[in-house]
């Protein structure tokens, strides 16, 4: 099965493609054209990761596959949420984003680690040739938000995210601390991967 994958993230694309391999999906380039700028308007991830498949889909024809994914932090109501990429402005800005987030959570007084419960969601969507929705799924990682970074592996907010999910050999460690296949095992895109491809066959 080819699949296109709706992203010009290089990091999400490295961790689909570990993930694929075994599946016997093979992940089709971006196309030269480029990617739809798909407008991420949705309240939430799963919308959000529909509209990007749907568009991808449409615009060149092929099984497209997207992901939209964010960190959650209870003390902030939920944000930075569908913002995740955008918080500090510019769109992936893992620098700023994270030293927003650490200046965020002293504002509102969360300083002791139970204070600072946050979750990844991601959400993902496989669209069919003529952009209708195949298969849609979500996973979650539940964690806490770390004072200072932690680690140089990946992306993201992963550095200041503490994985606390009791009973798994990755918890206690930081999302950056981990080498990827850790990071799959328990991640939200890996616990949304492992569900889509249980439905792969289905299809
Ligand atoms: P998207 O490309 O619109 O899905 O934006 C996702 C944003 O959420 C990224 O820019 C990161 O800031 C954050 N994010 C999503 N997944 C992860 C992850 O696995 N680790 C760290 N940050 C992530």
């Amino acid at each position: 099965m080819q699949i296109l994958l709706a992203t010009g993230n290089k990091k999400k694309r490295a961790e689909f493609e570990r993930m694929f391999a075994p599946l016997g999906v093979e992940l089709l380039d971006v196309p030269a054209a480029g990617l739809p700028d798909t407008i991420e308007d949705r309240p939430d991830f799963a919308g959000n990761a529909e509209k990007k498949a749907h568009e991808a889909a449409l615009a060149f024809g092929v099984w497209a596959l997207a992901d939209d994914s964010g960190l959650s932090v209870d003390a902030l109501g939920g944000a930075p949420g569908v913002h995740s990429a955008r918080f500090a402005g510019e769109h992936g800005d893992d620098a700023a984003n994270n030293a927003k987030l650490l200046v965020e959570l002293a504002a509102v007084g969360a300083i002791e680690p139970a204070a600072r419960a946050a979750h990844f969601t991601c959400a993902l969507c496989l669209c069919r040739p003529d952009g209708s929705v195949a298969l849609a799924v979500e996973g979650e990682a539940h964690g806490q938000i770390l004072e200072a970074s932690r680690g140089d592996h990946d992306f993201g907010y992963d550095p200041l995210f503490l994985f606390t999910e009791p009973g798994f050999a990755e918890t206690g460690s930081g999302f950056a601390e981990l080498e990827p296949a850790g990071k799959a095992a328990v991640s939200h895109r890996g616990r949304a991967l492992a569900l889509l491809a249980a439905r792969l066959g289905d299809l």
